[in-house]
């Protein structure tokens, strides 16, 4: 058995954890690159869905019955809007 000395071991130990920690970082810094890019695809939320959700200029300014959004008049009392 040769000899060596626990100083040696504990040397190439820790350079065993600094290379596999060195790995384990670039593996990280390109997962979360591509996951970065991949997210803010799933992110961009349409602008149509966003402005859906208001409900400015829906009802009728003298009755209050629902209208539609690109309607200017009342199909309720005939008002303009
Ligand atoms: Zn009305």
């Amino acid at each position: 058995m040769p000899n060596v000395r626990p100083q040696e071991l504990l040397v190439l130990f820790v350079i065993l954890v600094f290379l596999l920690v060195a790995l384990a970082f670039v593996i990280w810094l390109v997962v979360s690159l591509t996951s970065r890019s991949g997210r803010s695809k799933a992110l961009q939320v349409p602008p149509s869905s966003a402005g859906q959700g208001q409900g400015q200029g829906q009802y009728c300014h003298q009755c209050g019955s629902s209208l539609k959004p690109d309607s200017r008049f009342c199909s309720d009392c005939g008002g303009p809007q």
